[in-house]
């Protein structure tokens, strides 16, 4: 059942970016509060990234497909917002942290990047639409924050992820991909290594898709909706 439900969302991006004229984007699957079965089925069927958003229950996932050897290829990113105290977890237990948007994080994940693993993929996570309360970086400080994580030893920055305000209306949050797409083409110029503009989930990834995404993070399209399995 998860296979199908990947088979669609795959061919819905393969035919949208076909039609469109550029790359198919990485999907990252989102797989908070699903169980540890449902990762091993997923990637049994051929996915790759999975996004978690709490570093503690990710562990908890890790250490069980660990024992259970499900998902052993599986290539992980945490999606979810950072606490300083939980960096040096997440150093370890992560490819990629997509949410980093201030510099006292980014010196933590590197100074505890274990040394055998290679450089950690970081994107800046940019509020775009300047919304208060909201976590991200604000567009200005992205040059200083961008300079600040190019110089650590074992951060590879590689692009910026945003969340936009969730507008009922699908239309109204495309200024917002467009703010992000202007912002990533300007960080791309400045740092060559940037490759990933991670937005779009279930309900806007097309949306995304088409202002420039090169990294989808979708979840309850794949797992159906978040709520607790019996
Ligand atoms: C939960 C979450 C997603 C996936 O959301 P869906 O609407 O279930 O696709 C993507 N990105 C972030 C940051 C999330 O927290």
């Amino acid at each position: 059942m998860l296979a199908d439900a990947l088979r669609e969302v795959s061919d819905s991006l393969y035919s949208a970016a076909t039609a469109a004229g550029c790359s198919v984007p990485v999907l990252v699957a989102v797989s908070k509060l699903q169980p540890a079965g449902a990762i091993t089925e997923l990637a049994a069927a051929g996915q790759r990234d999975f996004g978690e958003n709490y570093v503690q229950e990710a562990l908890r996932k890790q250490q069980e497909l660990r024992a259970s050897g499900g998902a052993q290829a599986a290539v992980w990113h945490l999606i979810g917002h950072l606490q300083g105290n939980k960096a040096k977890e997440a150093a370890a237990a992560f490819d990629w942290v997509q949410t980093v948007d201030r510099p006292s994080i980014a010196e933590a994940l590197s100074k505890h990047r274990p040394a055998d693993r290679p450089p950690l993929n970081v994107l800046l996570q940019v509020n775009v639409d300047d919304e208060a309360g909201k976590h991200g970086c604000h567009p200005g400080e992205l040059p200083a924050l961008a300079a600040a994580v190019a110089a650590l030893p074992r951060l590879a920055l590689r692009g910026l992820m945003i969340i936009p305000t969730p507008h009922p209306d699908l239309e109204a949050r495309r200024p917002a991909f467009r703010a992000a797409r202007q912002l990533f083409d300007d960080l791309k110029a400045a740092h060559p290594g940037v490759d990933t503009l991670s937005m779009g989930m279930s309900d806007d990834y097309l949306l995304a898709l088409g202002e420039g995404a090169t990294m989808v993070r979708i979840g309850s399209a794949l797992f159906g909706a978040r709520t607790p399995r019996a």
